[in-house]
């Protein structure tokens, strides 16, 4: 397993549109046990395959305190929304920025599993938060986008700077 890059906001990468995965195979199962690791690492509650730059409809999620009950999806689809729920939500990709997201309370989704097996399951609260927020990334789509423009742009300026001084100092000329 390795863990994997990160792709921070605004990055255009995170815009893309993830491709369904054709065929849950070996290279897919590797991709997912490196985006848990990664994101268990970072740490996070979920990823999307987007988020490591790869553009394939893959989310690993796993709200548990004790990071014990893994949920790989492939090609997860949205079947039914239900209610209204403001959670403040935050993004491995949004580093440091945590925003209230007016989202469905329940939801019902269904997905295939690791093995390649479709299977359907209901969900409410944080865990329907983190799969909206994650389907969300698979379309090109952030949490941010669901806040006004004036307060993107700003966090987009913040971590613009932040990413700018974080980068190494140009060398000093030398006489
Ligand atoms: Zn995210």
């Amino acid at each position: 397993m390795a863990t994997l890059d990160i792709l921070h906001f605004p990055d255009p990468r995170l815009r893309n549109k993830a491709k369904p995965v054709t065929q849950v195979d070996d290279r897919v199962r590797r991709l997912i046990d490196d985006m848990f690791e990664t994101m268990y690492q970072a740490p996070g509650i979920g990823l999307a395959a987007i988020q490591v730059n790869t553009s394939l409809r893959v989310v690993t999620i796993d709200i548990s305190e004790e990071k014990d009950q893994p949920l790989a999806l492939v090609n997860p689809e949205i079947l039914e929304r239900d209610g209204v729920e403001e959670m403040s939500e935050g993004c491995l990709s949004v580093p440091g920025i945590y925003e209230k997201v007016k989202r469905a309370d329940h939801i019902r989704f269904r997905a295939l599993d690791r093995n390649g097996e479709p299977f359907e399951q209901e969900a409410e609260g944080l865990l329907a938060v983190c799969v909206q927020h994650e389907i969300d990334h698979l379309d090109g789509k952030l949490f941010v986008d669901h806040l006004s423009s004036l307060k993107r742009q700003r966090i987009r300026k913040k971590l613009e700077k932040e990413a700018r001084q974080a980068a190494p100092a140009p060398a000093g000329t030398v006489i």
